[in-house]
């Protein structure tokens, strides 16, 4: 939507959007930040601006990764430096012709909304998967997003020429031109793009030369915004590489949960709801299961009460320590662990068991030479392994003088 100066004169990528390669001269090189770039005597490569990114192709043989303009000046950053002279410059043309989609269907979708629907766009963003424009409406209902795809899909039908010109701010002034936003302090020629019988604007990007190269523009989200609306969408080749995405992710989700399209969302829901009741039910049986094994454990006639656990985590190693202690409070008890590659203890001490738990919790830990800590009358860790388990309740066993 905004226009730049672009370098001295008119550039390729300006003069001939489709022209892919040229042959040009380095005029000047130089290194910002450790980058390596290079001005050109011409390009078709276009340097981000107005809501369009930057091209990337080749210069010679080093890689061009961004294009930017500096002091009217376009400056070509590339991987490697490259030397001044003769050079071939050219661009990866399938990411500039879909950002000539994007931006066509930008122009498009701006003037509609404005000339039908009376939206104004006071934005533009064209990103890597999705672009948008800010329309300055608080909200738009579904029939009426629809209604503005329609119309948008009825232009790009009608095929209608898009033409890129120059012209004198004097001759711009008698021009119906939609918008005139320009750099501060811009003077000279303006370059207007125009959608024949549609739309006249200022612009300095690239742009498909007649509607029907949008191919199609799909309005997929909105978002409220500063009182505004941001409208994304997806225009031209991606909307058929985004359908072929959601196609394989549709045809995964039928073949995993074994039923059509029109189901999925129900059957999802449903298994959501199944996993939450399989959940807590687990977390009943769980608390069940410890207060079974907490009373077994509490009864045992050693003063070093000790146990393993597979599969269950630090949670329940805590509750069932605190529960047994609580029965039991003469006694210290070792809750081990495992699940998968995680090992975990707990050791806990009853009020009426004398010993000093986080000093004895470091001792256990070392053993193990695990890492962990606690305070009171109980300390967790984690370990790599129990190989030294027997060890472990041996020093306990010395502790409590049994
Ligand atoms: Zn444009």
């Amino acid at each position: 939507m905004t226009y730049h100066a672009g370098m001295r004169g008119m550039p390729a990528y300006e003069r001939e959007p489709y022209l892919t390669e040229l042959d040009t001269v380095v005029v000047e090189v130089g290194e910002m930040a450790g980058q390596p770039w290079a001005v050109l005597e011409d390009t078709v490569l276009y340097p981000e601006g107005g809501g369009q990114p930057a091209d990337h192709g080749r210069l010679g043989e080093a890689h061009v990764v961004d294009v930017r303009t500096h002091e009217g000046a376009v400056r070509h950053l590339l991987e490697r430096p490259v030397a001044p002279g003769p050079t071939r410059v050219s661009v990866d043309w399938a990411r500039r012709f879909d950002h000539m989609q994007q931006h066509t269907g930008q122009h498009l979708l701006t003037a509609i909304a404005l000339g039908r629907f009376g939206w104004r766009t006071t934005a533009f963003h064209l990103g890597p998967a999705l672009s948008d424009v800010e329309l300055d409406v608080p909200t738009l209902s579904r029939d009426q997003l629809d209604a503005l795809e329609d119309a948008v899909a009825a232009e790009i039908r009608a095929a209608r020429p898009v033409r890129a010109r120059r012209v004198s701010p004097e001759e711009a002034a008698l021009l119906p031109v939609r918008s005139r936003l320009l750099p501060e302090g811009f003077s000279g020629d303006l370059r207007l793009i125009e959608i024949e019988g549609l739309d006249l604007n200022t612009c300095g990007g690239t742009h498909v030369r007649c509607t029907a190269e949008i191919e199609g523009l799909k309005l997929v989200a909105t978002e409220a915004m500063r009182g505004g609306t941001r409208v994304f969408f997806v225009a031209g080749g991606r909307l058929r590489r985004r359908l072929g995405t959601h196609e394989a992710r549709n045809a995964a989700l039928r073949a995993v949960l074994d039923t059509g399209d029109d189901e999925l969302v129900a059957i999802v829901r449903l298994k959501l709801e199944q996993l939450q009741g399989s959940q807590r039910r687990v977390r009943q049986l769980e608390e069940e299961a410890a207060e079974t094994r907490a009373s077994a454990l509490a009864t045992v006639p050693e003063r070093v009460v000790e146990a393993h656990f597979d599969g269950v985590d630090g949670a329940f190693l805590q509750k069932l320590a605190r529960a047994v202690v609580a029965a039991a409070p003469a006694k210290v008890v070792l809750l081990t662990a495992s699940r998968g590659e995680t090992h975990l203890l707990v050791l806990a001490a009853g009020e009426r068991c004398p010993l000093e738990v986080p000093a004895l919790g470091k001792q256990v830990l070392g053993v193990f030479d695990g890492k962990g800590g606690g305070s009171g009358r109980l300390v967790q860790g984690k370990v790599g392994s129990f190989a030294r388990r027997e060890e472990a309740i041996h020093l306990l066993r010395q502790a409590v003088g049994s």
